[in-house]
Protein backbone atom coordinates (compact mmCIF):
# COMPACT_ATOMS: atom_id res chain seq x y z
CA UNK A 1 0.00 0.00 0.00
CA UNK A 2 1.23 3.54 -0.78
CA UNK A 3 1.19 5.02 2.67
CA UNK A 4 0.34 8.58 2.64
CA UNK A 5 0.07 10.77 5.67
CA UNK A 6 -1.19 14.28 6.59
CA UNK A 7 -0.79 17.16 9.21
CA UNK A 8 -3.45 19.11 8.84
CA UNK A 9 -3.31 21.79 11.14
CA UNK A 10 -5.93 24.63 12.06
CA UNK A 11 -4.03 28.11 11.50
CA UNK A 12 -5.23 29.27 14.62
CA UNK A 13 -2.39 30.19 16.77
CA UNK A 14 1.57 28.97 17.57
CA UNK A 15 1.80 25.56 17.06
CA UNK A 16 1.51 22.98 20.03
CA UNK A 17 3.54 20.49 21.28
CA UNK A 18 0.58 18.57 20.71
CA UNK A 19 -0.21 19.16 17.10
CA UNK A 20 4.01 18.70 16.16
CA UNK A 21 3.90 15.08 18.30
CA UNK A 22 1.06 14.30 15.55
CA UNK A 23 3.19 15.65 12.47
CA UNK A 24 6.33 14.03 13.62
CA UNK A 25 4.64 10.87 14.10
CA UNK A 26 2.64 11.19 10.38
CA UNK A 27 6.08 12.39 9.00
CA UNK A 28 7.71 9.30 10.71
CA UNK A 29 5.01 6.80 9.34
CA UNK A 30 5.49 7.70 6.05
CA UNK A 31 8.91 8.56 5.76
CA UNK A 32 9.42 4.90 7.34
CA UNK A 33 7.05 3.06 3.80
CA UNK A 34 8.78 5.20 2.12
CA UNK A 35 5.54 7.34 1.36
CA UNK A 36 4.32 10.84 1.30
CA UNK A 37 3.85 13.50 4.07
CA UNK A 38 1.03 15.93 3.29
CA UNK A 39 0.68 19.22 5.10
CA UNK A 40 -3.20 20.76 5.01
CA UNK A 41 -4.21 23.69 6.21
CA UNK A 42 -7.38 23.18 7.64
CA UNK A 43 -8.86 27.13 7.87
CA UNK A 44 -12.41 26.78 8.24
CA UNK A 45 -12.93 27.96 11.44
CA UNK A 46 -13.01 31.68 10.17
CA UNK A 47 -13.11 32.99 13.45
CA UNK A 48 -10.42 31.41 14.70
CA UNK A 49 -7.82 31.88 11.86
CA UNK A 50 -5.24 33.69 12.48
CA UNK A 51 -3.00 34.55 8.97
CA UNK A 52 0.33 34.67 10.18
CA UNK A 53 -0.23 31.25 12.23
CA UNK A 54 0.21 29.80 8.32
CA UNK A 55 3.92 30.80 8.21
CA UNK A 56 4.46 29.62 11.73
CA UNK A 57 3.43 26.18 10.69
CA UNK A 58 6.01 25.93 8.15
CA UNK A 59 8.64 27.41 10.35
CA UNK A 60 7.63 24.57 13.06
CA UNK A 61 8.34 22.10 10.62
CA UNK A 62 11.30 23.00 9.03
CA UNK A 63 13.05 23.91 12.23
CA UNK A 64 12.29 20.05 13.11
CA UNK A 65 13.63 19.00 10.13
CA UNK A 66 9.92 17.89 9.12
CA UNK A 67 9.79 18.00 5.19
CA UNK A 68 6.99 17.57 3.59
CA UNK A 69 6.31 15.84 0.25
CA UNK A 70 3.00 18.15 -0.83
CA UNK A 71 0.74 21.11 0.33
CA UNK A 72 1.19 24.49 2.02
CA UNK A 73 4.08 25.93 -0.02
CA UNK A 74 4.76 23.11 -2.37
CA UNK A 75 1.87 22.15 -3.77
CA UNK A 76 0.98 19.01 -5.51
CA UNK A 77 -1.16 16.78 -7.76
CA UNK A 78 -4.22 17.04 -5.20
CA UNK A 79 -4.45 20.81 -4.92
CA UNK A 80 -5.22 23.12 -3.82
CA UNK A 81 -4.07 22.05 0.36
CA UNK A 82 -6.18 24.42 1.72
CA UNK A 83 -9.47 24.01 2.81
CA UNK A 84 -10.83 27.64 2.23
CA UNK A 85 -9.95 27.33 -1.34
CA UNK A 86 -11.98 23.94 -1.88
CA UNK A 87 -15.36 24.81 -0.87
CA UNK A 88 -17.38 23.69 -4.21
CA UNK A 89 -15.81 20.44 -3.36
CA UNK A 90 -17.23 20.47 0.08
CA UNK A 91 -20.87 22.25 -1.27
CA UNK A 92 -21.18 18.52 -3.96
CA UNK A 93 -20.27 16.56 -1.50
CA UNK A 94 -23.19 18.01 1.03
CA UNK A 95 -25.45 18.30 -2.12
CA UNK A 96 -24.81 14.34 -2.57
CA UNK A 97 -25.37 13.83 0.95
CA UNK A 98 -28.95 15.96 0.24
CA UNK A 99 -29.56 14.25 -2.91
CA UNK A 100 -29.52 10.67 -1.29
CA UNK A 101 -31.76 12.05 1.70
CA UNK A 102 -28.81 11.59 3.92
CA UNK A 103 -28.78 15.04 4.50
CA UNK A 104 -31.51 17.82 5.27
CA UNK A 105 -31.62 21.78 5.32
CA UNK A 106 -32.23 22.88 8.55
CA UNK A 107 -33.64 26.95 8.89
CA UNK A 108 -33.68 27.22 12.54
CA UNK A 109 -32.32 30.05 13.78
CA UNK A 110 -29.36 30.38 16.17
CA UNK A 111 -32.12 31.91 18.41
CA UNK A 112 -34.31 28.97 18.83
CA UNK A 113 -30.91 27.18 19.31
CA UNK A 114 -29.67 28.82 21.63
CA UNK A 115 -33.16 28.85 23.10
CA UNK A 116 -33.43 24.76 23.14
CA UNK A 117 -30.26 24.37 24.93
CA UNK A 118 -30.64 26.52 27.89
CA UNK A 119 -34.23 24.28 27.97
CA UNK A 120 -31.76 21.13 27.73
CA UNK A 121 -29.09 22.16 30.30
CA UNK A 122 -32.00 23.48 32.46
CA UNK A 123 -33.64 20.03 32.49
CA UNK A 124 -29.79 18.24 32.52
CA UNK A 125 -30.04 16.87 29.39
CA UNK A 126 -27.12 16.65 26.81
CA UNK A 127 -27.68 18.87 24.20
CA UNK A 128 -28.75 18.06 20.81
CA UNK A 129 -31.25 19.39 18.16
CA UNK A 130 -34.51 18.50 18.12
CA UNK A 131 -34.52 17.16 14.47
CA UNK A 132 -37.42 19.70 13.87
CA UNK A 133 -36.10 20.29 9.83
CA UNK A 134 -35.31 16.85 9.57
CA UNK A 135 -39.33 16.17 8.45
CA UNK A 136 -40.59 17.85 5.80
CA UNK A 137 -43.18 20.06 7.31
CA UNK A 138 -40.82 21.24 10.08
CA UNK A 139 -38.56 22.27 7.57
CA UNK A 140 -40.96 24.14 5.57
CA UNK A 141 -42.21 26.02 8.44
CA UNK A 142 -38.44 27.21 9.51
CA UNK A 143 -37.70 27.99 6.07
CA UNK A 144 -40.31 30.36 5.30
CA UNK A 145 -39.45 32.00 8.68
CA UNK A 146 -35.79 32.00 8.04
CA UNK A 147 -36.60 33.50 4.42
CA UNK A 148 -38.37 36.57 6.13
CA UNK A 149 -35.62 37.05 8.21
CA UNK A 150 -33.39 36.74 5.51
CA UNK A 151 -31.57 33.85 7.01
CA UNK A 152 -29.59 31.21 5.26
CA UNK A 153 -29.60 27.21 6.15
CA UNK A 154 -27.39 24.72 7.17
CA UNK A 155 -26.80 21.42 6.10
CA UNK A 156 -27.13 18.53 8.83
CA UNK A 157 -26.62 14.33 8.69
CA UNK A 158 -29.56 12.31 8.96
CA UNK A 159 -28.57 10.41 11.65
CA UNK A 160 -29.62 6.89 11.76
CA UNK A 161 -32.04 6.96 15.04
CA UNK A 162 -30.65 3.49 16.04
CA UNK A 163 -28.11 1.21 15.55
CA UNK A 164 -24.21 0.75 15.78
CA UNK A 165 -20.82 1.67 14.32
CA UNK A 166 -17.65 0.81 14.94
CA UNK A 167 -13.74 1.94 14.01
CA UNK A 168 -11.00 -0.61 14.54
CA UNK A 169 -8.67 1.67 15.76
CA UNK A 170 -5.25 1.23 14.95
CA UNK A 171 -3.98 1.99 18.59
CA UNK A 172 -7.05 1.55 20.29
CA UNK A 173 -8.65 -1.56 18.92
CA UNK A 174 -12.39 -1.91 17.91
CA UNK A 175 -14.25 1.02 18.81
CA UNK A 176 -18.31 0.68 18.80
CA UNK A 177 -20.84 3.63 19.30
CA UNK A 178 -24.60 3.78 19.88
CA UNK A 179 -26.05 5.84 17.59
CA UNK A 180 -28.86 6.57 19.31
CA UNK A 181 -26.96 9.47 21.03
CA UNK A 182 -25.72 11.06 18.13
CA UNK A 183 -26.82 14.33 17.02
CA UNK A 184 -28.19 15.68 13.52
CA UNK A 185 -25.03 17.20 13.42
CA UNK A 186 -23.83 19.97 10.99
CA UNK A 187 -21.85 19.34 7.88
CA UNK A 188 -21.90 22.42 6.14
CA UNK A 189 -22.52 25.85 7.57
CA UNK A 190 -24.65 28.98 6.39
CA UNK A 191 -21.48 30.80 5.04
CA UNK A 192 -20.97 27.54 3.13
CA UNK A 193 -17.88 26.72 5.19
CA UNK A 194 -17.93 22.75 5.97
CA UNK A 195 -17.33 21.16 9.12
CA UNK A 196 -14.68 19.13 10.15
CA UNK A 197 -16.01 16.11 9.62
CA UNK A 198 -17.22 16.46 6.30
CA UNK A 199 -13.93 18.59 5.18
CA UNK A 200 -11.50 16.17 6.16
CA UNK A 201 -13.42 13.12 4.83
CA UNK A 202 -13.46 15.00 1.71
CA UNK A 203 -9.98 15.96 1.36
CA UNK A 204 -8.71 12.77 2.82
CA UNK A 205 -10.29 10.59 -0.25
CA UNK A 206 -9.11 13.25 -2.44
CA UNK A 207 -5.93 13.59 -1.15
CA UNK A 208 -5.40 9.48 -1.15
CA UNK A 209 -4.63 9.46 2.45
CA UNK A 210 -4.23 6.36 3.63
CA UNK A 211 -3.33 6.57 7.65
CA UNK A 212 -5.10 9.38 9.70
CA UNK A 213 -2.99 10.20 13.27
CA UNK A 214 -4.67 12.35 15.33
CA UNK A 215 -4.96 12.92 18.60
CA UNK A 216 -7.32 10.79 21.16
CA UNK A 217 -9.82 13.96 21.79
CA UNK A 218 -12.01 13.36 18.39
CA UNK A 219 -12.48 9.70 19.78
CA UNK A 220 -16.22 11.16 20.52
CA UNK A 221 -16.53 12.42 16.77
CA UNK A 222 -15.79 9.20 15.33
CA UNK A 223 -19.40 7.89 15.42
CA UNK A 224 -20.38 10.64 13.18
CA UNK A 225 -17.13 10.19 11.14
CA UNK A 226 -18.18 6.90 10.24
CA UNK A 227 -21.27 7.38 9.45
CA UNK A 228 -19.91 10.61 6.64
CA UNK A 229 -17.72 7.94 5.03
CA UNK A 230 -20.49 5.23 4.55
CA UNK A 231 -22.53 8.13 3.30
CA UNK A 232 -20.27 9.00 1.12
CA UNK A 233 -19.21 5.75 0.15
CA UNK A 234 -15.44 6.70 0.92
CA UNK A 235 -13.28 3.59 2.28
CA UNK A 236 -11.65 4.38 6.00
CA UNK A 237 -8.33 4.24 5.73
CA UNK A 238 -5.87 3.65 9.27
CA UNK A 239 -6.92 5.76 11.70
CA UNK A 240 -4.89 5.77 15.02
CA UNK A 241 -6.04 8.31 17.34
CA UNK A 242 -2.87 9.10 19.45
CA UNK A 243 -2.20 9.21 23.21
CA UNK A 244 -2.78 12.63 25.02
CA UNK A 245 0.21 14.20 26.72
CA UNK A 246 0.15 14.98 29.90
CA UNK A 247 1.89 17.29 32.17
CA UNK A 248 3.67 16.18 35.18
CA UNK A 249 0.76 16.58 37.30
CA UNK A 250 -1.61 14.31 35.48
CA UNK A 251 -3.57 16.96 34.10
CA UNK A 252 -3.61 17.92 29.89
CA UNK A 253 -0.15 19.75 28.80
CA UNK A 254 -1.20 23.05 28.89
CA UNK A 255 0.14 26.67 29.78
CA UNK A 256 0.55 26.20 33.19
CA UNK A 257 2.81 23.90 33.11
CA UNK A 258 5.23 26.22 31.08
CA UNK A 259 5.72 26.70 28.13
CA UNK A 260 3.52 24.72 24.98
CA UNK A 261 4.08 26.32 21.78
CA UNK A 262 7.63 25.03 19.96
CA UNK A 263 8.93 28.36 19.41
CA UNK A 264 9.18 28.91 23.23
CA UNK A 265 11.43 25.79 23.28
CA UNK A 266 13.67 26.90 20.54
CA UNK A 267 13.89 29.94 21.83
CA UNK A 268 14.69 29.00 25.35
CA UNK A 269 17.60 27.30 23.73
CA UNK A 270 16.46 23.60 23.20
CA UNK A 271 17.87 21.72 19.89
CA UNK A 272 15.83 20.58 17.17
CA UNK A 273 17.44 16.95 17.39
CA UNK A 274 16.73 16.96 20.94
CA UNK A 275 13.01 18.18 20.40
CA UNK A 276 12.36 15.56 17.60
CA UNK A 277 13.93 12.98 19.67
CA UNK A 278 12.20 13.45 22.58
CA UNK A 279 8.86 13.76 21.33
CA UNK A 280 9.40 10.94 19.40
CA UNK A 281 8.86 9.33 22.34
CA UNK A 282 6.01 11.15 24.00
CA UNK A 283 3.90 7.89 23.32
CA UNK A 284 6.06 5.87 21.40
CA UNK A 285 8.76 3.52 22.05
CA UNK A 286 11.59 1.40 20.90
CA UNK A 287 11.82 -0.74 23.30
CA UNK A 288 10.91 0.58 26.51
CA UNK A 289 14.16 1.44 27.29
CA UNK A 290 16.46 3.27 24.93
CA UNK A 291 16.06 7.61 24.92
CA UNK A 292 18.86 8.41 22.65
CA UNK A 293 17.40 7.30 19.38
CA UNK A 294 18.69 8.76 15.86
CA UNK A 295 16.61 10.31 13.17
CA UNK A 296 17.27 7.47 11.29
CA UNK A 297 16.45 5.14 13.99
CA UNK A 298 13.42 6.27 14.51
CA UNK A 299 12.70 6.10 10.42
CA UNK A 300 13.60 2.45 10.22
CA UNK A 301 11.75 1.57 13.28
CA UNK A 302 8.72 3.65 13.62
CA UNK A 303 5.47 1.82 13.20
CA UNK A 304 2.06 2.33 14.79
CA UNK A 305 1.93 -0.70 17.10
CA UNK A 306 4.60 0.76 19.40
CA UNK A 307 2.47 3.53 20.06
CA UNK A 308 1.18 3.53 23.50
CA UNK A 309 -2.50 3.61 24.22
CA UNK A 310 -2.14 5.50 27.72
CA UNK A 311 -1.29 9.45 28.24
CA UNK A 312 2.02 9.98 27.72
CA UNK A 313 3.90 12.16 29.81
CA UNK A 314 5.70 15.20 29.10
CA UNK A 315 8.82 15.50 31.24
CA UNK A 316 10.71 18.62 30.87
CA UNK A 317 13.37 17.41 32.89
CA UNK A 318 13.78 14.30 30.38
CA UNK A 319 13.89 17.02 27.87
CA UNK A 320 17.01 19.16 29.08
CA UNK A 321 18.79 16.35 30.45
CA UNK A 322 18.35 15.23 26.37
CA UNK A 323 19.10 18.26 24.81
CA UNK A 324 22.11 18.51 27.21
CA UNK A 325 23.34 15.29 25.27
CA UNK A 326 22.59 16.28 21.64
CA UNK A 327 24.99 19.27 22.98
CA UNK A 328 27.80 17.24 23.98
CA UNK A 329 27.80 15.16 20.98
CA UNK A 330 27.84 17.59 18.37
CA UNK A 331 30.25 17.39 15.52
CA UNK A 332 32.81 20.33 16.72
CA UNK A 333 32.15 22.60 13.92
CA UNK A 334 28.21 22.11 13.67
CA UNK A 335 29.11 23.31 17.65
CA UNK A 336 31.13 26.40 17.37
CA UNK A 337 28.44 27.61 14.63
CA UNK A 338 25.28 27.12 17.10
CA UNK A 339 27.23 28.88 19.95
CA UNK A 340 27.83 31.66 18.14
CA UNK A 341 24.85 32.04 16.53
CA UNK A 342 23.30 31.89 19.97
CA UNK A 343 26.24 34.44 21.10
CA UNK A 344 25.56 36.48 18.04
CA UNK A 345 21.67 36.98 18.98
CA UNK A 346 22.44 37.10 22.76
CA UNK A 347 25.67 39.14 23.93
CA UNK A 348 24.86 42.76 24.59
CA UNK A 349 24.93 44.91 20.91
CA UNK A 350 29.08 46.44 22.15
CA UNK A 351 30.53 43.34 21.13
CA UNK A 352 30.66 43.50 17.43
CA UNK A 353 29.19 40.76 15.06
CA UNK A 354 29.64 38.25 13.92
CA UNK A 355 31.29 37.13 17.05
CA UNK A 356 34.77 35.70 16.63
CA UNK A 357 34.55 31.76 15.08
CA UNK A 358 38.16 31.38 16.68
CA UNK A 359 37.38 32.73 19.88
CA UNK A 360 34.32 30.39 19.60
CA UNK A 361 36.13 27.82 18.61
CA UNK A 362 38.66 28.01 22.07
CA UNK A 363 35.72 28.29 24.32
CA UNK A 364 33.11 25.72 23.37
CA UNK A 365 35.52 22.90 24.64
CA UNK A 366 35.16 24.56 27.90
CA UNK A 367 31.98 24.77 28.22
CA UNK A 368 30.25 22.13 26.12
CA UNK A 369 30.43 19.87 29.05
CA UNK A 370 28.46 22.13 30.99
CA UNK A 371 25.62 23.61 28.84
CA UNK A 372 22.24 21.62 28.50
CA UNK A 373 20.21 24.96 27.10
CA UNK A 374 21.71 26.94 24.48
CA UNK A 375 20.37 29.76 25.98
CA UNK A 376 23.17 29.12 28.90
CA UNK A 377 26.07 30.09 26.72
CA UNK A 378 25.51 33.66 27.04
CA UNK A 379 26.36 33.82 31.12
CA UNK A 380 29.10 31.10 30.76
CA UNK A 381 31.18 32.84 28.09
CA UNK A 382 30.38 36.70 28.13
CA UNK A 383 33.53 37.49 29.64
CA UNK A 384 35.67 36.72 26.90
CA UNK A 385 33.56 39.21 24.43
CA UNK A 386 33.50 42.15 26.54
CA UNK A 387 35.50 45.01 27.20
CA UNK A 388 34.42 46.29 30.80
CA UNK A 389 32.64 44.00 33.03
CA UNK A 390 30.06 44.89 35.18
CA UNK A 391 29.30 43.35 38.37
CA UNK A 392 28.41 44.29 41.89
CA UNK A 393 31.18 45.22 44.19
CA UNK A 394 30.01 42.69 46.90
CA UNK A 395 30.62 39.70 44.57
CA UNK A 396 34.35 40.24 44.58
CA UNK A 397 35.20 39.18 48.13
CA UNK A 398 33.03 36.27 48.15
CA UNK A 399 32.44 34.16 51.72
CA UNK A 400 36.45 33.99 52.16
CA UNK A 401 36.84 37.94 52.36
CA UNK A 402 33.60 39.18 53.74
CA UNK A 403 34.70 42.04 54.88
CA UNK A 404 38.18 41.79 54.72
CA UNK A 405 38.42 44.01 51.66
CA UNK A 406 41.93 45.43 52.20
CA UNK A 407 43.25 41.54 52.24
CA UNK A 408 41.32 41.24 49.14
CA UNK A 409 43.08 43.75 47.68
CA UNK A 410 46.24 43.14 48.56
CA UNK A 411 45.82 39.51 47.48
CA UNK A 412 44.95 41.04 44.54
CA UNK A 413 47.79 43.38 43.66
CA UNK A 414 50.16 40.63 44.49
CA UNK A 415 48.53 38.38 41.93
CA UNK A 416 48.99 40.89 39.30
CA UNK A 417 52.75 41.10 39.96
CA UNK A 418 52.78 37.12 40.15
CA UNK A 419 50.98 36.72 36.94
CA UNK A 420 53.01 39.20 35.33
CA UNK A 421 56.13 38.20 35.94
CA UNK A 422 55.20 34.38 34.05
CA UNK A 423 57.51 33.80 31.49
CA UNK A 424 54.96 31.48 29.28
CA UNK A 425 50.96 32.04 30.08
CA UNK A 426 49.35 28.79 29.80
CA UNK A 427 46.75 27.59 31.97
CA UNK A 428 48.96 25.01 34.07
CA UNK A 429 51.45 27.92 34.73
CA UNK A 430 48.82 30.14 35.65
CA UNK A 431 47.22 27.91 38.05
CA UNK A 432 51.04 27.18 39.33
CA UNK A 433 51.68 31.08 40.62
CA UNK A 434 48.44 31.32 41.97
CA UNK A 435 48.77 28.44 43.78
CA UNK A 436 52.16 29.76 44.80
CA UNK A 437 51.68 32.96 45.78
CA UNK A 438 48.11 31.77 48.12
CA UNK A 439 50.68 29.16 49.86
CA UNK A 440 53.13 32.21 50.58
CA UNK A 441 50.80 34.26 51.62
CA UNK A 442 48.77 31.50 54.39
CA UNK A 443 45.85 31.55 52.12
CA UNK A 444 43.58 28.82 50.79
CA UNK A 445 44.42 28.15 47.36
CA UNK A 446 40.10 28.33 46.40
CA UNK A 447 39.90 31.42 48.36
CA UNK A 448 42.20 33.31 46.19
CA UNK A 449 40.60 31.44 42.70
CA UNK A 450 37.45 32.85 43.33
CA UNK A 451 38.57 35.89 44.32
CA UNK A 452 40.54 36.16 40.80
CA UNK A 453 37.84 34.55 38.85
CA UNK A 454 34.81 37.13 39.73
CA UNK A 455 37.76 39.36 38.78
CA UNK A 456 38.31 38.06 35.47
CA UNK A 457 35.28 37.50 34.41
CA UNK A 458 32.49 38.99 36.22
CA UNK A 459 30.86 35.86 37.62
CA UNK A 460 30.92 33.51 40.32
CA UNK A 461 30.30 30.37 37.99
CA UNK A 462 32.35 30.03 35.03
CA UNK A 463 34.09 27.74 33.07
CA UNK A 464 37.34 26.70 33.95
CA UNK A 465 39.53 29.26 35.24
CA UNK A 466 42.43 28.86 33.96
CA UNK A 467 42.01 28.12 30.99
CA UNK A 468 39.69 30.76 30.23
CA UNK A 469 42.40 33.33 31.59
CA UNK A 470 44.70 31.77 29.11
CA UNK A 471 42.14 32.27 26.50
CA UNK A 472 41.69 36.51 27.60
CA UNK A 473 45.24 36.75 27.62
CA UNK A 474 47.58 38.29 29.92
CA UNK A 475 46.63 42.03 29.00
CA UNK A 476 42.81 41.21 29.37
CA UNK A 477 43.11 39.31 32.43
CA UNK A 478 45.79 41.56 34.60
CA UNK A 479 43.69 44.66 33.40
CA UNK A 480 40.32 43.24 34.94
CA UNK A 481 42.36 42.07 38.00
CA UNK A 482 43.44 45.84 38.39
CA UNK A 483 40.09 46.66 37.98
CA UNK A 484 38.99 44.92 40.66
CA UNK A 485 41.12 46.02 43.23
CA UNK A 486 40.43 49.82 42.46
CA UNK A 487 36.57 48.05 43.21
CA UNK A 488 37.54 47.09 46.65
CA UNK A 489 38.45 50.66 47.43
N1 LIG B 1 -7.56 20.57 11.98
C1 LIG B 1 -7.62 19.59 13.01
C2 LIG B 1 -6.88 20.09 14.23
O1 LIG B 1 -6.04 20.95 14.12
C3 LIG B 1 -6.96 18.34 12.50
C4 LIG B 1 -7.30 17.10 13.15
C5 LIG B 1 -6.77 15.98 12.27
O2 LIG B 1 -5.56 15.79 12.27
O3 LIG B 1 -7.53 15.34 11.58
O4 LIG B 1 -7.13 19.65 15.32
Amino acid sequence: MDVRTRYAPSPTGVPHVGNIRTALFDWLLARHFGGQFIVRLEDTDRARFIPESVDGIAESLRWLGLDWDEGLDRGGPYGPYTQSERLPMYRAAADRLLGQGDAYECWCSSERLDAMRAEQARLKQPPRYDRRCREDAGRAEARREATAEGRGCVVRFRTPLEGRVSLDDAIHGPLTFDLSTIDDFILLKSDGFPVYALAYIVDDDAMRISHVLRGDEWIPSVPRHLLVYRALDVAVPVIAHLPRILGPDGAKLSKRHGATSVFEYRDQGYLPDAMFNFLGLVGWSLDDKTEIISREQFVASFTLDRVVRNPAMFNIDKLTWMNGVYVRDMPEPELVETFAAWLDRGLPPSVPRPVDRGLVARIAPLIRERVKLLTEVVDYSDFFFLDALEYPADDLPGKAFASKAAEAAAALRRAVEVLAALPGWTDDAIEAALRLQAADDGMKAGDLFSLVRVAVTGRRVTPPLFESMEILGRERCLVRIEAATGKLG
